[in-house]
């Protein structure tokens, strides 16, 4: 996947499939909080962000399979909210090389996603993958937008839409 190289249509250029990845950097709801406001409510690193301490945050992926590159994900790197109870295990279980044994949590995805509607809440399952790779969310509500890509798949020609999302863009996909 790593070596995948495409003609981007958009911007003209190569891209690498494995630097096309659109990434959010927290969560929707922390942008919501006035900025003079997010230093002292809202504690985030690259894996994890809490807000008001009452609020759970993990960045995990959404896989997209690739319809042209089969056995192949385009990554989505999203954050999903779970409860308290729910990130303290998930945190207890962080440096554990079995973690991906554990049956997977109930979350809800944090970011709007472009091109797939309403995502900002919707509820998945958050499987832990391993101590170096992120959670993976799978959409439970299959007759939403994101649900039907996560089973069908995308071309790799959208995956380049994905990267370009703010720019002028057709909103289908
Ligand atoms: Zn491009």
């Amino acid at each position: 996947m790593a070596d995948t190289t495409i003609y981007c249509q958009i911007c003209g250029q190569q891209h690498r499939l494995n630097e096309m990845e659109l990434s959010f950097g927290l969560p929707d709801d922390v942008f919501t909080i006035p900025e003079a406001e997010r230093e002292h409510r809202v504690t985030a690193s690259d894996d994890i962000c809490v807000v008001d301490n009452q609020r759970f945050f993990i960045r995990s992926i959404v896989g997209l399979p690739l319809i042209d590159q089969p056995g192949e994900q385009y990554h989505l790197g999203v954050w999903a909210e779970v409860g308290a109870p729910e990130f303290k295990t998930i945190f207890d279980l962080w440096e554990e090389p079995s973690q991906s044994d554990h049956p997977p949590f109930t979350a809800h995805i944090a970011n709007n996603i472009p091109f797939c509607g309403q995502t900002n809440g919707l509820e998945v399952n958050l499987s832990l993958t391993g101590v170096n790779t992120r959670p993976q969310l799978k959409t439970l509500a299959a007759d939403s937008i994101l649900g039907k890509l996560q089973a069908e798949g995308i071309y790799l020609n959208d995956t380049m839409r994905f990267l370009h999302f703010d720019q002028d863009l057709p909103e289908e996909l």
